[in-house]
């Protein structure tokens, strides 16, 4: 079981359906986390993702 207790304060995140999520506290449980991107040429803030995303169960 993912123990999501602990909370990065250098990685806030809104994501709650990641099961890396720390929800009562809005960070990141994890001690880094990879972003990268699925465009060729990203220009947006939307173009990027948490590639260290996991989905919650029941949730994909
Ligand atoms: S792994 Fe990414 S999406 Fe998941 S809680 Fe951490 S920063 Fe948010």
């Amino acid at each position: 079981m993912t123990d999501n207790s602990y909370a990065n304060q250098s990685i806030a995140c809104t994501v709650t359906n990641c099961k890396n999520h720390n929800s009562t506290k809005n960070f990141c449980s994890l001690e880094s986390i990879k972003v990268g991107t699925h465009e060729a040429n990203p220009t947006v803030c939307q173009c990027t993702d948490c590639q260290s995303f996991e989905a919650k169960s029941g949730c994909q």
